[in-house]
């Protein structure tokens, strides 16, 4: 029987093993993240499941069902440092619950996989989604071979300690040859479903990124001087820029945000010459980003005219949306309301494992449930118990209609 107390009791007990009281340290590629995983193995080794850690470290456990098409339930022990004690191990844990429930019955329909990814956050090495992008195929591991930690270890050196070549990682892939299907549950990590009063969300996919720095220029004059009518302000150009990235990301009912600002050799008794700042679009859908993108473009020309003063656009970075599956979003979003009565609909603004999953193709969804003041990465990270319950709950419900699907869709 699903007892989603026992989850609850288990993420206490992981964050008196793994944490302190600055919060989690379940940093990946440490001692403590080991003992982390050496404790749910140990909880594992109860359940007649066939357990693995694969070529990029992450750990796979199958439950085998009538059909070899799997449906994965994924999840990450790793934390941040000083992080909190629901991130990304409530997703294990739960998943780890809902495994022990179906073990219990008869064989199931479809082969059931746990997954704990492989350095999901990249703490020590400042690079995220390590196991899931191997899998996926889209790691690059010339991209990881310099990287050090703050000793300056280099990271195909730590992870070797760990068993991990990173010239077999790409190797992870074959894990999603039989990967029908892919269910993540994770904290919300926002404010919404706090300010909504709801528990629980089902997640339409993550976000599409568009990160530019934006570089006005104009002509540095004297303060005093200068007749306001006859400056050349890139000051002034930035500022009316902002306020219409704001209007547009209202417009298109998403998200934008100009992180930095600055006026690389200002004074404080000139026109500056130059003002540059960071400019970060978000939408669900790639079509809308990009109009978004070009609506903004077009806004800075416009004033860069009116203010007499030059606008150029530089990339700094960029990822397409990841839509989820439609059919998944609807089980997901049956199993909330069963559950707790109602679900809401929302994009996730941070990129998860499931992103990665998503890009190889595999059908996948996630669902969210409430962050008590919108924290995490930081041991104030909570939920409330009930809703931690709940959400045991509906993933086990979700995994319940998607191993139905997976088994009738056939191979
Ligand atoms: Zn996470």
């Amino acid at each position: 029987m699903l007892d989603p107390a026992r989850t609850v009791a288990e993420l206490r007990e992981l964050q008196e093993l793994t944490g302190n009281s600055d919060g989690a340290q379940r940093v990946c590629w440490t001692e403590t993240w080991a003992r982390a995983r050496a404790w749910v193995g140990g909880q594992l080794a109860a359940l007649p499941v066939d357990v693995e850690i694969d070529e990029a470290g992450n750990l796979w456990a199958t439950l085998a069902g009538e059909s070899e098409r799997a449906v994965l339930i994924g999840g990450h022990l790793d934390s941040v440092s000083n992080g909190g004690w629901l991130d990304g191990c409530l997703n294990v844990l739960a998943g780890l619950e809902v495994l022990r429930r179906i073990a219990e019955g008869d064989r199931p329909a479809a082969t059931v996989r746990l997954v704990d990814w492989a350095d999901e956050e990249g703490f020590r090495f400042g690079r995220s989604l390590f196991g899931s992008s191997a899998a996926s195929g889209s790691l690059q591991p010339a991209d990881f071979r310099g990287l050090r930690d703050s000793e300056g270890l280099l990271l195909p050196d730590v992870l070797a300690g760990y068993g991990v070549e990173l010239d077999r990682a790409l190797e992870a892939g074959s894990q999603l040859a039989n990967a029908a299907a892919y269910l993540e549950l994770h904290i919300e990590q926002g404010p919404v479903l706090e300010r909504l009063g709801l528990p629980l969300a089902v997640v339409l996919g993550t976000y599409g990124v568009e990160r530019h720095i934006v570089r006005f220029r104009g002509q540095r004059a004297h303060a005093g001087a200068t007749p306001m009518d006859m400056r050349r302000d890139p000051v002034a150009a930035a500022a009316r820029f902002v306020l219409e990235g704001r209007r547009i990301a209202g417009e298109a009912g998403s998200v934008t945000t100009v992180g930095t600002i600055s006026a690389p050799g200002g004074i404080v008794t000139a026109v500056a010459p130059v003002c540059e700042l960071s400019f970060d679009q978000r939408h669900l859908d790639d079509a809308s980003l990009q109009a978004m993108v070009g609506e903004a473009k077009e806004v800075s020309e416009r004033i860069a005219a009116e203010e007499g003063v030059e606008v150029e656009w530089a990339v700094q970075w960029r990822i397409e949306a990841r839509p989820f599956h439609p059919e998944l979003i609807d089980f997901a979003e049956a199993a909330i309301v069963e559950t707790v009565g109602s679900a809401h609909r929302m994009p996730s603004g941070a990129l998860h494992d499931a992103a990665e999953v998503a890009k190889a193709g595999i059908p996948t969804v996630m669902m969210f449930v409430q962050s008590l003041r919108g924290l995490s990465h930081t041991r104030e990270e909570d939920t409330r118990t009930e809703d931690l319950d709940a959400s045991v709950r509906a993933l086990d419900r979700l995994a319940a209609k998607t191993i139905d699907w997976v088994a009738q869709r056939g191979p």
